[in-house]
């Protein structure tokens, strides 16, 4: 009774303060001016070489390939598509740096390094954040309130360790592994090479990364940074191309330690690769978060809680809290919320500072959206869009959308989609709960909605999930170790765990 009387508070104060109607029917969109983030700031060249042992190489393949703005469909420049010489290159320039520089040089300098790289990311982090926002299609508001500030938090932080890597693992010695070769996805271009970068070198590897072939400008802007930052040559090697350049450079007989964030089909490849080899491996994989609203929760702040779960990066978040279980109790009540908050949900232009939703990253990820929307309509389930909004006649955009009482078994409450696509279940118990959510074979996170701190540690504690977030959700930490259980992979990036599969501890 008394939670019923305080939801009814809480309903009664939200008609309050949102005032009149608004309607909320037309478009939305005209309520807002446009606020577009200059891009003046960014110089972007025609085309970019491969960058190894601190120069710009030509790739021994003479070929190049475009690198598009999903917003637009604009081709901003051509990268080159290293090859197997170009990969034996990298890996050669590497081990040379390391061997002869950086298995040399002390934790102090180390850090000094770590420290001057932030400072300079920090220092460019507006023309970093635009050209994320460009080369993604991710809003402005994410990339520069959310990516830049946390891929400079995992330099500072990395940069506090290398000097003081004996007192991460008191009583133990630890030595560097050699060469990381590290291959990343496209979702969080610039902030995956930092989870990369920051702790190998921190630990006293030497690095060649491969960036994602539809968002590597990013990382070869931080190639740049390296030099400035006077960084030794060869440290760190970034390369461009697509999935044949990841396969060479992961099974290249002279890295010792491999880092791959992507696919769970990809991440099982490479698996199957290394297992015969001596190398070190980690996977970040793929997830289908379960994110759990329990009736005695604050219901509005919940709402927003799945708003940011799903939508945020659209929903090109590997661990997105995808799938929603509401207490049957509260379900109308959560679902009536979410349609009418979802109507001001703003899609469109990425520099747009108002943008919420911006473009899906390339015409494949929006047709593989649309493929597995078309196959939720087939399914059971009742479809919700947002009648509000119109979206952009070029570039690639999807509304955000959900499917209300799938059945736990349906397609779309199994796959993952990687797009703004929720699907919505109820449960009556904490332990139905429980067993619903651990019911995947992924494990990267999930989320706890409810004011009752025993539930929520109960609830955490039983499930199988790298990450829990309780009364919040998609909130990081270079301090904070992250990575999945089952299918999600293995291995945990940031924290004092992230600095672990870069070093021998013995
Ligand atoms: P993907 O696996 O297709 O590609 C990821 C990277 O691997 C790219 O750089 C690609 O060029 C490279 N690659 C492709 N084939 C390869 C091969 N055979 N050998 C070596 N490298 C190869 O994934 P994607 O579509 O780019 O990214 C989306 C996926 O990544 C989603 O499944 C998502 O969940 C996952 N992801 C996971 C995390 C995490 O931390 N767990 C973070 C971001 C993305
Ligand atoms: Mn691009």
């Amino acid at each position: 009774m008394k939670t019923e009387t305080a939801k009814q508070g809480r309903e009664t104060m939200t008609k309050k303060s949102t005032g009149k109607n608004l309607d909320l029917s037309k478009e939305f969109h005209q309520h807002y001016a446009p606020s577009l983030e200059s891009r003046e700031i960014v110089k972007i060249a025609e085309r970019y070489e491969l960058f190894i042992g601190g120069r710009w190489v030509k790739p021994q393949t003479k070929e190049y390939f475009p690198t598009l703005n999903p917003a637009t469909g604009e081709v901003l420049s051509q990268l080159a598509r290293a090859g197997a010489a170009d990969v034996d290159l990298a890996v050669k320039t590497a081990r040379q740096a390391y061997t002869k520089v950086w298995s040399k040089t002390s934790g102090r300098d180390r850090s000094r390094y770590l420290f001057r790289i932030a400072r300079l990311i920090q220092e460019r982090s507006r023309e970093l954040a635009v050209l994320e926002t460009i080369d993604n299609g991710k809003p402005i508001k994410e990339t520069r309130d959310v990516d830049l500030p946390l891929v400079a938090a995992h330099f500072f932080y990395n940069a506090g360790w290398a000097d003081k890597l004996e007192y991460a693992f008191p009583g133990k010695k630890v030595a560097p592994l050699g060469v990381a070769a590290q291959v990343i996805p496209w979702n969080f271009p610039l902030l995956m090479a930092a989870w990369k970068i920051a702790p190998a070198l921190a630990t006293g590897n030497t690095v060649v990364l491969k960036a994602a072939e539809t968002t590597s400008l990013t990382a070869l802007a931080l190639a740049e940074i390296c030099a400035q930052a006077g960084l030794p040559d060869g440290v760190v090697n970034i390369i461009t191309g697509a999935g044949e350049t990841g396969a060479a450079l992961v099974n290249h007989p002279d890295v010792n330690k491999v880092a791959f964030t992507g696919s769970t089909e990809v991440g099982k490849i490479i698996a199957r690769a290394i297992a015969p080899t001596k190398k070190r491996l980690t996977l970040e994989l793929g997830g289908k978060s379960a994110h759990m609203i329990f009736a005695d929760a604050a219901i509005d702040q919940a709402v927003e809680g799945i708003i940011n779960g799903i939508y945020f990066n659209q929903g090109h978040v590997c661990c997105a809290g995808s799938r929603l279980l509401v207490e049957e109790s509260v379900a109308d009540e959560v679902v009536r919320k979410l349609k009418k908050r979802m109507e001001s949900i703003r899609v469109g232009n990425p520099l747009d500072k108002n943008t919420d939703i911006g473009a899906i990253n390339s015409q494949g990820e929006l047709e593989k959206i649309k493929k597995l929307v078309a196959i939720g309509k087939q399914e059971e389930g009742e479809f919700f869009e947002p009648a509000s909004g119109t979206l952009p006649s070029k570039g690639y955009f999807h509304k955000p959308c959900f499917f209300n009482r799938v059945a736990s078994s349906s397609t779309l409450n199994r796959v993952e989609i990687f797009g703004p696509v929720l699907t919505i279940t109820t449960f009556r118990t904490p332990e139905e709960a429980i067993s619903k959510a651990n019911d995947t074979p992924y494990g990267l996170a999930a989320g706890i909605w409810s004011e009752k701190g025993s539930k929520i540690h109960q609830v955490a504690s039983a499930l199988k999930a790298g990450v829990v977030w309780a009364n919040t959700y998609n909130k990081f930490d270079p301090t904070s170790p992250f990575g999945g259980y089952n299918e999600s992979g293995f291995g945990r990036e940031g924290g004092r765990h992230g600095l672990f599969p870069y070093l021998e501890v013995k």
